[in-house]
C-alpha cells in the first residue's frame, strides 16, 4: 500500500509520458513480470512492438491462439488509467493482430481481467486475445 502511494506521488511529479518518469517508474516496478518482458529482461514470444505497445504469446495458452497486448509502461489495471489514446492503441493492435493471426473470419475473444473479482493475476494491464476455437460463455 505504501509502495503504491509512493508510486502515485512519483507519477504526479513525473507524468508518465515523460521519459524520465517512465524509466523511474519502470525501475520501481522491478518485480513486475510484464515490465521485465517489455524491457527485454526476460524472454517472451513477441508478436508486435512499438514505442508504447507490446504483444506476445501467452505462456499458458487457453486456445490455439492466445496472446496478450500490454502497454510498455506500468499500468496496474484498466481502472488505473485515463489515457484514452493508449487504451485505443491497445485495442487497435489487439484487433489488428487477431486478424493477422487468422481470427478475422471466425472471430476471437478480447478479455481484460481486472483486480480480484475480475481474476487478474498479473498486475500490469493486458488484453487477452483468444481464438482458433469456439469459446464457452458465461465465464466461471
Ligand atoms: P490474468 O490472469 O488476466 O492476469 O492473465 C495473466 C496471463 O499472463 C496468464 O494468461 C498467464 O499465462 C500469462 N503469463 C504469465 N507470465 C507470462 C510470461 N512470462 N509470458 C507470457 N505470458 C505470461
Amino acid at each position: 500500500m505504501i509502495f503504491h502511494t509512493i508510486l502515485s506521488i512519483i507519477s504526479i511529479r513525473f507524468p508518465l509520458d515523460d521519459e524520465f518518469g517512465v524509466r523511474l517508474y519502470s525501475c520501481l516496478m522491478e518485480d513486475c513480470i510484464f515490465c521485465k518482458i517489455a524491457h527485454g529482461e526476460i524472454p517472451a514470444r513477441n508478436i508486435y512492438e512499438d514505442d508504447e505497445v507490446l504483444a506476445f504469446h501467452d505462456v499458458s495458452p487457453q486456445a490455439p491462439i492466445h496472446f496478450l497486448v500490454i502497454p510498455k509502461r506500468h499500468i496496474r489495471n484498466i481502472m488505473e488509467t485515463d489515457d484514452s489514446l493508449l487504451l485505443g492503441k491497445l485495442l487497435y493492435q489487439a484487433q489488428k493482430l487477431a486478424a493477422a493471426l487468422g481470427c478475422a473470419e471466425n472471430g476471437a475473444r478480447f478479455v481484460i481481467n481486472c483486480k480480484f473479482d475480475g481474476g487478474q493475476t498479473v498486475d500490469h494491464l493486458h488484453i487477452h486475445v483468444l481464438g482458433g476455437r469456439p469459446l464457452a460463455w458465461p465465464p466461471g
